[in-house]
């Protein structure tokens, strides 16, 4: 067997993740069957045409050599000014350090505050690359769950509790948060806050969806009292301004840590297109209006859902306040989350990702992504709530037995 590197040998964990639907969803179209497709966290619009002359403009005004370093200065600027704005707490350009996507972020925020041997803590459910980010610095990942049942709000005291028992160094949050659609309440981000302080945490605060708040205003850890010196902002312009494929995130850290960042950028991805960043900066400067139109259909379908399954209970969904996905607890079918998905796909053509690829914690739900035209998302989510009550029912008609033992996924 070939011998690889034991860090990213390490990376991933042995579950399937999903893929095993993604996988089932190709067969069936390329066997000329549609496929409502709900598993990706991915616009249905391409990036805005103003967006893209900007980039081709840029690129044929000769932005086209090595753009190594933090970045250039004036989206630093741009980028800074609106982490101040959203924190009120001052931010300069030295603070921030450009990077390719919010994913390479993550990794380079990981890397330069932990070391072999660390831990480094996240709340379950997670975003799939979680684990595999931590652990690709050579520290151990932890995980922290979120119970369905508070609606997944993250626990401090858990989280005290397991920044005790492991001395972790980090503690990575995501608000507004993939998978659960929920964001994070005031007083959850304040009692973690507090635990960072005391337990002297580093928290990573993966900010991506933050122009998709749908009640409320978006909160960062960056905000709170004492934590602007051990907070790392992770942006993106991916899901805020339809640019996943550009491949342009930031972070905003203390100086210190954006130095490292930069020293980490100049051994590994040798920065970001000067192109591509100057299409970003132009997007930003499009201003909050259009953040707003790339986040209307969300809005829109986030409504949908909630109008769609209002008025049964085989479904439960956790009340979705942010971000493009909102979670569907289906354990009074007596499924697993993994087993509903793939019922869904069989019998209704419709693709969902089982909760379980994003940690136990989410065990027995299913993440719907609202990312499809409003009347598909709706028909979709329609068919998916009756399969889920058949279900329920067949279950209640097999007697209190099958009731009460065939959830295993509730453990
Ligand atoms: N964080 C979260 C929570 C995400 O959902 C994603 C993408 N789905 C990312 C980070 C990475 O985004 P990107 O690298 O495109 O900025």
């Amino acid at each position: 067997m070939m011998r690889l590197g034991s860090r990213v040998a390490h990376m991933v964990g042995s579950g399937d993740d999903g893929w095993g639907i993604y996988y089932r969803t190709r067969e069936l179209v390329a066997q000329g069957i549609g496929v409502t497709n709900l598993t990706i966290g991915e616009h249905d619009v391409g990036t805005d045409r103003r967006i893209l002359e900007a980039m081709h403009a840029s690129a044929l005004s000769g932005q086209t050599g090595y753009a190594f370093g933090p970045g250039k200065r004036p989206l630093r600027e741009a980028i800074a000014a609106r982490v101040t704005a959203r924190t009120g707490v001052p931010a300069t350009w030295e603070n921030v350090v450009i990077t390719p996507g919010g994913q390479a972020a993550l990794f380079a925020s990981h890397m330069v505050l932990l070391s072999a041997g660390d831990t480094g803590l996240y709340v379950d459910p997670h975003y799939a690359t979680y684990p595999g980010t931590i652990r690709a610095t050579g520290a151990a990942a932890v995980a922290v769950p979120a119970r369905s049942e508070r609606e997944f709000q993250p626990d401090a005291q858990a989280i005290d509790a397991a920044a005790a028992e492991s001395g972790a160094r980090t503690l990575l949050l995501n608000t507004p948060n993939n998978p659960t659609g929920v964001v994070y309440a005031r007083r959850t981000l304040e009692e973690i806050a507090q635990v960072a302080r005391a337990r002297d945490l580093w928290v990573i605060s993966d900010e991506v969806y933050d122009t998709q708040v749908w009640e409320g205003a978006h909160l960062s850890p960056r905000a709170l009292a004492g934590m602007e010196e051990r907070t790392v902002v992770v942006g993106s312009m991916s899901k805020s301004h339809a640019m996943t494929g550009s491949r342009l995130g930031w972070i905003v850290a203390p100086v210190e840590v954006a130095r490292a960042v930069t020293d980490l950028a100049t051994n590994t991805t040798y920065g970001v297109p000067a192109f591509i960043q100057d299409a970003a900066l132009h997007a930003l400067e499009m201003g909050p209006g259009f953040e707003a139109e790339v986040a209307a259909p969300f809005r829109r379908r986030r409504d949908i859902a909630q109008a769609v399954l209002a008025g049964q209970n085989a479904v439960r969904p956790i009340p979705p306040a942010g971000a493009m996905y909102v979670m569907l607890d289906i354990r009074a079918t007596g499924l697993s989350g993994e087993a509903f998905a793939h019922r869904l796909l069989e019998e209704e053509r419709i693709a969902v990702m089982p909760g379980e690829s994003f940690g136990q914690a989410a065990a027995g739900h299913v993440r719907v992504a609202t990312t499809v035209a409003d009347e598909a998302f709706a028909d979709a989510l329609g068919r998916l709530a009756a399969l889920a009550g058949r279900l329920a029912a067949g279950r209640a008609e097999a007697g209190p037995a099958a009731a009460g033992g065939g959830g295993g996924a509730t453990a």
